[in-house]
């Protein structure tokens, strides 16, 4: 089958104030130019902070906008988190859940992912679905469980009937932030695996159609060859997606 759409994402965590979000998010725009994105789209994730100037930024702009996490509740007193309409009304399309430093800072369940999960896409935003293995998870051979364990726990009672209301993003935790990228074969085993498991979990085409994202150190110079990979639909991009120079040419790659 054609290779799908690729989604390009980058999760700038804790870094940048509001008004330093909206001019990289600019510079990424300009950086970009007329660069063909018909098959390509590209999202940004700044702080919550960030999130309203940097969408009133990228409004002209073809970039689309996601959030780093929320909470799972409409609304009430749950002093300091965030709601899936606060972050529709900043403009985003995206939410990423159950990245590994929500659930290992922050000690989120798998049952506390699955409700965030559930509301994103009850409010219609995309959730990008994080998990990944730990270096001894990994050295133990008990990836490939540890990833459908996350996968089936993340997603209980969870209805996804077509290719756009979900989006996985499979991040060894061993590979964020170390500069130790996964290897070609070992993301697409996972990946593979991933898919096979969406299928089972809800049909073929969902599985055809669904993006699974690698992220874990993806920089310019290793972007080209995990993108090309079968099974990979983009990338999640942490640090070399703080600089639009980097960013850039990551999308370009
Ligand atoms: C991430 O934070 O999701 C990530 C993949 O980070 P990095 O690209 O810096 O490894």
């Amino acid at each position: 089958m054609a290779k799908r759409n690729l989604l390009i994402a980058g999760n700038w965590k804790m870094h940048k104030t509001p008004d330093e979000s909206a001019e990289e998010a600019l510079k990424i725009a300009s950086m970009l130019g007329d660069f063909d994105l018909s098959n390509k789209e590209v999202m940004i994730a700044p702080s919550f902070t960030g999130l309203y100037p940097t969408g009133e930024a990228l409004k002209d702009t073809k970039i689309t906008l996601g959030a780093q996490n929320m909470y799972y509740e409409e609304k009430g007193a749950y002093t300091g988190e965030i709601s899936a309409s606060m972050l529709k009304g900043c403009g985003c399309r995206y939410v990423i859940i159950g990245h590994s430093e929500r659930r290992q800072v922050f000690n989120e369940s798998d049952e506390l992912i699955n409700k965030k999960i559930s509301a994103a896409i009850s409010n219609s935003l995309i959730p990008v679905f994080c998990v990944g293995e730990t270096k001894s998870e990994r050295n133990e051979n008990k990836t490939l469980n540890v990833l459908d364990k996350q996968i089936k726990n993340g997603l209980k009672g969870i209805f996804v009937s077509g290719s756009n209301e979900l989006v996985i993003a499979y991040e060894p935790v061993w590979a964020i932030g170390t500069g130790d990228t996964a290897t070609p074969d070992q993301v697409e085993e996972v990946h593979k695996n991933i898919r096979g498991l969406i299928e089972k979990i809800y049909n073929k085409n969902v599985a055809e159609n669904i993006k699974i994202l690698y992220g874990g150190s993806v920089k310019s110079g290793n972007a080209a060859e995990l993108l090309s990979l079968d099974n990979v639909d983009g990338a999640l991009v942490g640090g070399a997606s703080l600089d639009a120079k980097d960013f850039t040419e990551i999308i370009k790659a």
